[in-house]
């Protein structure tokens, strides 16, 4: 299956991505994961998204595309692949097409903006493993360090609360017109993600038919 998911950033694309993902036996490809592993590393791209990233923008389309374009023809993406953060934009999408990709559906979650600014000010991430908690929702288990790795847990510095803001703001203006994009294709399916996560998660595997 090729799959989806639109959303505000901090809607819970990721953490539904995953637990579809391995229901499925697909991987999940997120744009954000692998720019932040560029600026991690100190590579050209990273060091040109950081300045976007930072301030709550987005990154480039010809950026953007070239990534997914590379990451869909590795092997694992044969049998399919969940799309967490790409498309934002209707040029992306355009691209996406041009691949020759078919996708089966495109999930949007949809919470309220304050929900999404709580969720997002107590986000707490480990910079080593990737792995998301927060501060009241879901902490780790000693609510200092990653259950996982044990690394110290900190703040992305795009989650901070004017960055939050313009980031909701780049959303509703240059993302979520792919909802009309995808509804004329018969392929949407919209999920209302204000709630706990086991409940989002029954939602969006109906939304999906598995
Ligand atoms: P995310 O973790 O998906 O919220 O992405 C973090 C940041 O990476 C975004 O705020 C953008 O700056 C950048 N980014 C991720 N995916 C895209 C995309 N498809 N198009 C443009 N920028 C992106």
């Amino acid at each position: 299956m090729k799959i989806i998911f639109l959303g505000a950033p901090g809607a819970g694309k990721g953490t539904q991505a995953e637990k579809v993902s391995r229901k499925l036996g697909i991987p999940t490809i997120s744009t954000g994961v692998i720019i932040r592993e560029a600026v991690k590393c100190g590579t050209e791209m990273g060091l040109k998204a950081k300045e976007f990233i930072d301030k709550g923008a987005l990154v480039e389309d010809d950026v953007v595309i070239g990534i997914i374009k590379e990451r869909l023809q590795k092997s694992d993406c044969k049998d399919g692949f969940i799309l967490d953060g790409f498309p934002r934009t209707v040029p992306q999408a355009e691209a996406l097409d041009k691949m020759g990709v078919t996708l089966d559906r495109v999930i949007s979650i949809e919470v309220p903006d304050e929900v999404i600014s709580e969720r997002m000010t107590g986000r707490r991430v480990c910079a080593t493993c990737g792995a998301s908690y927060h501060v009241s929702d879901n902490p780790s288990l000693d609510g200092v360090n990653c259950d996982k790795c044990k690394t110290e847990l900190t703040v992305r510095a795009d989650d901070a609360p004017d960055v939050v803001l313009s980031r909701l703001a780049v959303y509703h203006e240059t993302t979520e017109p792919l909802k009309e994009y995808y509804l004329k294709r018969g392929i949407l399916k919209t999920v209302d993600g204000n709630g706990s996560v086991e409940q989002t998660s029954k939602r969006t595997l109906e939304a999906i038919g598995v």
